[in-house]
């Protein structure tokens, strides 16, 4: 009896060892799902001549025209692809956003998507990223790329820059990472990555705080995170709204006077960046005009035309004293998206400079 017992057991032992073993070897061969989003830019760009990079015509090849491009797709993913837009990415727009980052959360609620990949023109993809960070909400990997030379170029970069992000959609190592940028071989996070140099293939980088991480071997391999909160753990809610707050942006410079800054308030903007010189530092005539905005009800941050470093609040002017909120380490462009953002939720100079350094 007790030995038939035993026989029984080893025979289970067996069954449960080939059933995790058959469940191992099909999980190693399963794709991921992951569905391409085509917005246009000069991924999607087409130039005269083999050499043209500059004066080529962005938004031009569709989505199944980029994905059939890229053969080697289909080894490392299922994907699928869907215009959402055709356009150079100088003028995507807040309607596009909330468009685009509502059919995100919708694709990502499906069990059967496991990534994202936005293909983006590369002037504002930095723009994009930080909005969809703040109001995706999902850890699932979204991943936007774009490409500095147009898709009929001698080394277009397009083509690498599509297979590195799709498998790092793919990716389990990307989860929870928030949105990325892939280019050039390299990952950075939506919050710090920007457009350093105008028209190379290596311009996007995360001045100072640095990258994330590499692609390399067809893999990604991530070396730190962004410790600022994102996607699911963000307070923002885009489900409902079809209308950002206006907000814009007045730069700084030698000589500047009060023109813009009242022109601004005047055409009905609720929120400010003064994009500052140095540390955000207010000039004489500038500082009154800002100042009655405030007292009309605008809100103001103060950001940095320098591109890098933190705004010290109180530091340059008595943010205090002012009413004024500081942007932290975000760039004027990223500064004004989480301050439409933060407008949807209060008017509170308090609760949004909260926000700015959460997120
Ligand atoms: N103007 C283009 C765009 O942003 C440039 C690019 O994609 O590289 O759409």
């Amino acid at each position: 009896m007790t030995r038939f017992k035993s026989a029984r057991a080893l025979l289970a032992l067996f069954g449960l060892v080939a059933a995790m073993a058959a469940a191992q070897a099909q999980g190693a061969a399963r794709l991921p799902n992951v569905t391409i989003l085509a917005t246009g830019g000069t991924i999607a760009g087409s130039g005269a001549t083999s050499t043209t990079t500059v004066g080529y015509t962005a938004a031009t090849v569709g989505v199944e025209a980029l994905i059939k491009a890229v053969p080697e797709l289909q080894k490392v993913a299922h994907v699928s692809g869907e215009q959402v837009f055709q356009i150079a990415s100088e003028n995507m727009g807040n309607d596009n956003w909330l468009a685009l980052a509502k059919r995100i959360n919708v694709l990502l609620a499906k069990p059967e998507v496991d990534g994202i990949v936005i293909t983006h023109g590369t002037d504002t993809i930095e723009e994009t990223a930080y909005f969809l960070n703040l109001v995706v909400k999902s850890r699932k990997p979204v991943v936007v790329v774009g490409a500095m030379r147009p898709s009929t170029a001698i080394s277009a970069d397009g083509p690498i820059n599509l297979y590195n992000a799709v498998i790092t959609a793919g990716s389990q190592e990307a989860v929870g990472k928030g949105v990325l940028v892939v280019m050039n071989d390299q990952i950075n996070a939506a919050r710090e990555v920007t457009k350093t140099n105008t028209t190379t293939t290596d311009t996007f980088k995360s001045p100072e705080l640095g990258m994330l991480g590499y692609i390399v071997d067809n893999q990604p391999h991530f070396y730190r995170a962004s410790t600022r909160k994102h996607t699911s753990d963000t307070e923002f809610d885009i489900s409902k709204l079809d209308a950002l707050p206006q907000v814009d942006i007045a730069y700084a410079y030698a000589n500047v006077g009060p023109t813009v800054v009242n022109a601004l308030v005047g055409a009905g903007a609720r929120g400010l960046v003064h994009a500052g010189v140095g540390d955000g530092s207010l000039p004489a005539k500038v500082r009154p005009a800002l100042s009655a905005a405030r007292e009309k009800g605008v809100i103001v941050v103060r950001a940095s035309r320098v591109g890098q470093g933190v705004l010290a609040r109180n530091g340059e002017a008595n943010d205090d004293q002012l009413d004024f909120v500081v942007a932290d380490t975000l760039n004027p462009q990223k500064a004004r998206i989480l301050l439409m953002l933060a407008l949807t939720k209060t008017n509170s100079t308090r609760e949004i400079q909260r926000m700015f350094y959460t997120y």
